[in-house]
């Protein structure tokens, strides 16, 4: 209080050693103040550098793999819960849930028991005191074609016409109907997306796996696609050279590295030609008589 304040300068500065740059932040105390008296010990105090000044030290080289993510607690993942949706984009909502009244996953009393439900439904499994998220609680998280519904905006929404509920603002009846057609969107999208994953399993050629990538082959319209096709990969076969390549023929290119003579390719000037088609290094390829 006596003494006046205390003025840093922050600094940023890059070292070469032998050729490597390391970086290094901190603060150069500019007018000291009140920290002759005070605790500068929060403070990484750089010594006042010059750009091309000569600086010695000790280096040790050392060996480091990256680590992933710490995995959840019972107390990390409360703590995970409470701050969900700290980060929406709507202030409003945002606010909402940064409230330790409505804010968060669940409030104080069902926290655990959504947990647990967790649990009991295979979603994650506890490993001594570690939450670990099980192949089937990824799928769901992957698969389940609603953003909506896996979003912390939801609950923030929800819970502001609930408060505005209680407050007589809001009409229960309104919500409710609003509630469920919203869920009656949600079972049409889904079962939709079912229909579509059942199609694409109806068309898949058992057995035959895709020279690019190893995943699954199906059939469409147009001839043959690989199932990660939309992922990214290249593989795809329709018409080649005027011709429709048969199920049995990419089975056994796709099986055997091969196919048996097949006739009548069409060369753009109209001449025909027969040939057998193989696969080279994950591309298709014509190998003539
Ligand atoms: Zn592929």
């Amino acid at each position: 209080m006596l003494f006046g304040d205390a003025t840093l300068e922050q600094t940023k500065v890059e070292i070469a050693v032998n050729g490597e740059f390391f970086k290094a932040s901190g603060s150069i105390i500019a007018e000291p103040g009140w920290m002759v008296v005070g605790d500068a010990s929060k403070t990484e105090i750089l010594p006042d550098l010059k750009v091309g000044d000569e600086l010695s030290g000790d280096y040790k080289l050392c060996d480091k793999m990256s680590e992933p993510p710490k995995r959840y607690t019972d107390k990390t993942i409360l703590a995970a819960m409470l701050s969900a949706g700290k980060d929406l984009d709507d202030a409003e909502l945002k606010k909402l849930m940064s409230d330790p009244k409505t804010g968060g996953i669940g409030t104080e009393a069902t926290r655990a028991a959504i947990i647990q439900t967790l649990i009991d439904r295979e979603y994650i499994v506890r490993e001594k005191k570690i939450l670990r998220a099980t192949q089937k609680g990824i799928d769901l998280i992957e698969k389940l074609p609603l953003d909506q519904l896996k979003s912390a905006e939801l609950t923030a929404v929800w819970e502001r016409r609930l408060g505005d509920i209680a407050r007589g603002t809001e009409n229960a009846d309104l919500f409710k109907r609003d509630f469920e057609n919203a869920l009656r969107e949600w079972v049409k999208i889904i079962n939709a997306r079912v229909a579509r994953t059942n199609q694409s399993y109806a068309n898949m050629l058992e057995g035959v796996r895709c020279p690019l990538c190893k995943s699954t082959v199906h059939s469409t319209d147009d001839g043959f696609v690989c199932a990660k096709h939309k992922d990214g990969c290249k593989f795809a076969i329709s018409t080649i050279c005027g011709k429709k390549i048969s199920e049995q023929q990419i089975r056994k290119l796709l099986t055997e590295g091969s196919t048996a003579l097949i006739k009548g390719f069409k060369k753009k000037d109209g001449t025909k030609f027969n040939a057998k088609l193989k696969i080279e290094n994950g591309k298709m390829a014509f190998e003539y008589e």
